[in-house]
């Protein structure tokens, strides 16, 4: 199966220049998402993860079904304020400005082995942000893993220190 099928190219989403790949009909079809979920768990070749942590919003999807799989824990990463409880906070560049993500301050333990979900890889600022605020905890950073890589907005550069895996790359 391929999985690229199950991708849909929309041009000027969220605004005019941006082409954005949009992951529903993958989320949509019973059989993909359970190909993609397989991939993204063999790729970890067993290692013990005690969190995943997924990046707002989508990489709350794939997170949920992979901590589900691997029997660990799930942490979202949130934007600012939406998070209830007390909160550590990390910095990204946006192409305007930065932004900051957050995460609960008793989410991760030290020590605990953390896999990292978001859907898209793009410039690599939000999945920097997130190991920030993973290793500002303690966490072990074990992985980072996406639906989609578009390698060529070299985002592996930023986090070049860790294991990157993408079901599919563009
Ligand atoms: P980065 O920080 O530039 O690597 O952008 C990654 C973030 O932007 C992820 O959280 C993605 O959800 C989102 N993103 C960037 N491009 C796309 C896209 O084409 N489709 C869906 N999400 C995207």
């Amino acid at each position: 199966m391929q999985l690229e099928n199950y991708i849909r190219d929309i041009q000027g989403f969220p605004k005019e220049g941006i082409l954005f790949k949009d992951i529903t009909p993958l989320l949509n079809d019973a059989k993909a998402r359970k190909e993609c979920l397989d991939t993204l768990v063999k790729s970890l070749k067993n290692q013990k993860i005690d969190k995943v942590v997924g990046a707002e919003s989508r990489g709350f999807l794939f997170g949920i079904l992979l901590a589900q799989e691997l029997n660990a824990g799930f942490v979202p990463v949130r934007k600012p304020n939406k998070l209830p409880y007390e909160t550590i906070s990390a910095s990204y560049d946006l192409e305007y400005g930065t932004d900051n993500l957050e995460i609960h301050i008793d989410a991760i333990q030290k020590g605990d082995k953390v896999l990292i979900h978001d859907d898209v890889l793009a410039t690599g600022g939000t999945a920097k942000a997130v190991c920030e605020l993973i290793e500002k905890l303690g966490g072990e950073i074990v992985q980072l893993n996406f639906l989609m890589e578009l390698t060529f907005l070299n985002g592996r550069e930023k986090i070049k220190e860790y294991d990157i895996f993408a079901a599919i790359t563009y």
